[in-house]
Order: structure tokens, then sequence, then C-alpha cells
């Protein structure tokens, strides 16, 4: 016979301050694990305890004696004691959905079941302006889990992402973003073209892009040429007019408080990108220029063009120079120019993309919020907030400002 033996004890009821505390006071004996969790004001609490056998019977009494004083439910079990939490693969996958409903949490859980997979927690990352919720899931075969998850995110219309755990989740990390229609609301080629009466030119390149009829370095061309002759103030006035997407600041400021890199990656002009960028504090930036003569746009693009392939490199590169490794890069976007930076990322996210940018991200974001990208993260949307209204982690670069214009 075994010289100890292992309890597993599950205590709910209504919480209280100092439960936990009088309950400990109940126990003898060494704790192999604990885990508590508390939603309004009910408690559920698991402790795992290793004892003496002949100690079980008296902490039998002293824990119902507990119990009957702060009206708890208690259940003890005898368990082999084998401690297998933390062991294996194990992955943490979120959910976004607004409204979040139980089939989206029974579609995830039979996603985890199928692949071989436990759920070992499920926490709640943020409640507003969608919910998002985490499950972390151990012993999951990591290729079905993906293909399983991915299917029920396509079936059920929810955004999942799915990452390994490890320490990769709490290094630094770079996350690139896209600028028009990801960080910005608008396109800035079709600011442009509207203020020079070419907006319907322009936007038949930009469809015929879209079909794949022709590449982006190739429509870029081809719009910028339509620009040609107009003067140099149709960039500020297209500048005046650019619209952040919501939640953009709040991205952004996180990141940075948290001493991650935040770059801007564009297929679009500099001359917009680099002043949001000044304003939003970030440091890197690659996008193309305008050329300009004598006061007029010649018409073409000055220097190498950042099409899809120069959006990975510039991706590759500022985390090269950063020493970020690449698992821990994150890129942001909605076009399909986005795709290879997405690929070459540790986490690619399609935000509010075309079916088939969506089909080849890693997770895609289909709510209208880009700070939604941080619950994806497993940063809570209460810290956030907390951070927000302190001005700061403390020795952090705090003070970006515009706390609430926001969110
Ligand atoms: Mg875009």
């Amino acid at each position: 016979m075994s010289d100890h033996t292992t309890l597993l004890i599950t205590i709910s009821g209504r919480d209280r301050p100092g439960l936990s505390a009088q309950v400990f006071d109940a126990l003898g004996g060494d704790v192999m694990d604990v885990g508590q969790s508390v939603l309004q004001d009910r408690l559920v609490l698991l402790i795992l305890l290793r004892l003496p056998p002949d100690d079980v019977a008296s902490l039998t009494r002293s824990l119902q004696a507990v119990a009957a004083e702060l009206d708890l439910d208690v259940d003890i079990s005898v368990t082999d004691g084998s401690d297998e939490r933390h062991r294996g693969v194990r992955h943490h996958i979120t959910v976004l959905a607004s409204p979040l409903a139980p089939r989206h949490v029974s579609a995830v859980s039979r996603a985890v079941a199928s692949s071989g997979g436990n759920i070992e927690r499920i926490d709640r990352v943020a409640g507003y302006p969608v919910t998002a919720v985490e499950f972390v899931t151990a012993h999951a075969d990591p290729d079905a889990l993906r293909t399983a998850v991915t299917d029920t995110a396509r079936e059920e219309g929810i955004d999942v992402s799915i990452q390994p755990a490890g320490l990769d989740r709490f290094g630094r990390r770079l996350v690139v973003l896209d600028v028009d229609s990801t960080l910005i609301q608008d396109e800035v080629i079709e600011l442009l073209a509207a203020r020079t009466g070419n907006i319907d030119a322009v936007a038949e390149i930009t469809e015929r892009a879209m079909r794949g009829e022709i590449d982006f370095a190739s429509s870029l061309t081809e719009r910028v040429a339509l620009l040609r002759g107009a003067p140099e103030s149709v960039i500020d006035e297209a500048r005046a007019q650019v619209r952040l997407t919501p939640g953009a600041r709040t991205l952004c400021r996180t990141l940075m408080r948290l001493g991650h890199e935040v770059a801007l990656v564009s297929g679009g002009f500099a001359e917009v990108v680099e002043p949001l960028a000044e304003q939003l504090g970030v440091r890197h930036v690659r996008a193309n220029r305008l050329e300009v003569h004598d006061g007029r746009l010649t018409g073409r693009v000055a220097g190498p063009i950042v099409d899809r392939a120069g959006k990975a490199d510039a991706l590759r590169g500022f985390a090269a120079e950063l020493g970020i490794p690449l698992e821990r890069t994150v890129a942001i976007g909605d076009g399909a120019n986005d795709l290879d930076m997405m690929s070459a990322a540790g986490l690619g996210v399609a935000f509010n993309a075309k079916p088939l940018v969506r089909q080849a991200a890693d997770t895609s974001v289909n709510v209208p919020f880009l700070d939604s990208v941080l619950f994806l993260l497993g940063i809570h949307r209460e810290d956030i907030e907390a951070a927000d209204a302190d001005g700061g982690i403390p020795g952090s670069a705090a003070g970006y400002g515009e706390v609430g214009q926001d969110r």
C-alpha cells in the first residue's frame, strides 16, 4: 500500500471574502495542484491534495465543517495522483464572436475532442466590443486540431486563432500592419484619384487586380500614372481625409507599452503612412513614394515598388534588424498583396478580408475593431483598460495619449 493518498477536492458555492483562506486553513498534507474560478458571485475551487492515509478521515471532517459553515458543496474523491496537467502538446485557441452562442463553444469543444485533445481551461479575454474566450488545450494532434478548428470557424462564421503554447507567447513580438483598409478605413489611391477626377479609371484597375488579371505592381504603376500632373497639394488633401480603423490606436499603444515592436508596411504611399506612423508612435515604416517634380506628381513611383514580395521582405528585414524570430511576428492585412508577409509571419491575420485572403491566413478577424488582434495574442481587455486608466505600465513608454478617443 502506498504511503500517500491523493484526494481531488471539488468545492463550489457562493463566493465571499476570505473563503479560500478558510478552506485552506482546514487542510493538511501537500497541495499538488489547485484551480479556482469565479463567475459573477459563484465559485468553483479544485484542489489536488496528497496526505498520509491516516489523515484522510480527520481532513474530511474538518472540510465538511467549513463547508457547512460557509454553505458550500464539497466533493472529495481519491485519485491515482498522476499529474497529467501541463504535459504534452498544449495550444491556445482564441474564439472571437459577436455575439458568442453556446453552439460556438460546443463546436470548438468538439473540434478539440476530435483531434484527441482535452480542454484544460476556458477563460474570457474580452466582453466588449466582441466576446473573446480562450481555450487552453492539451494532448491534441497539432495538424488535426488546426484543421478541425479552421473548419469549425468557417462553418460557424466565427473568428478562431490557434497558437502553440510555449515561451514564444511571452517574448517580444513584431506586429506588421498593412495600411489601406487595415490600419485605416480608406484606400489612399482612391482618395487621390477622387481629387484628380480619375476615380472611375482607378476603380476599374483595382477591380482587375482583385480579379487577379494583373499583379499588384502593374496595377499600382497604372493607377499612379493616372495621377500625372496633379498638384502636390492633393497628397495633403488626401491625408486629411484618412480615417483610422476603430481600435488602431489601442492596438499600437498597447503593443508598444508591452515592449513589442510595430511596423507599417504598405503598398500605398509613404507621404501618408509616415505622418500616421509618427502620430501613432510607430518607428518602422516601408511604403512606396510618389515622385514629384516642380510641385506636380509625375505619375511615377520613386524607387523600387513595395509589392506583395516587397511586403514579405520588409517583414523579414524588420524582424532581422530587431532580432525577433519570425515565429514571433504577426502580419495583419486585408489584401492579396499581404499574403506573402502573412505566410512569412508566425501568425497571419486576415482583417475583414476577401474570402481568398481569409482562406490563406492562419486566422481572421471579421469584426471592424483592430484591437481585437490583442485578444488573439491573449491580452485581456480588462488589462488594456487598466493600463489606459493608469496611463501605462510604470517605467514603460506611456502617454501615447488619446485615451478614450479610440475606445
Ligand atoms: Mg490593404
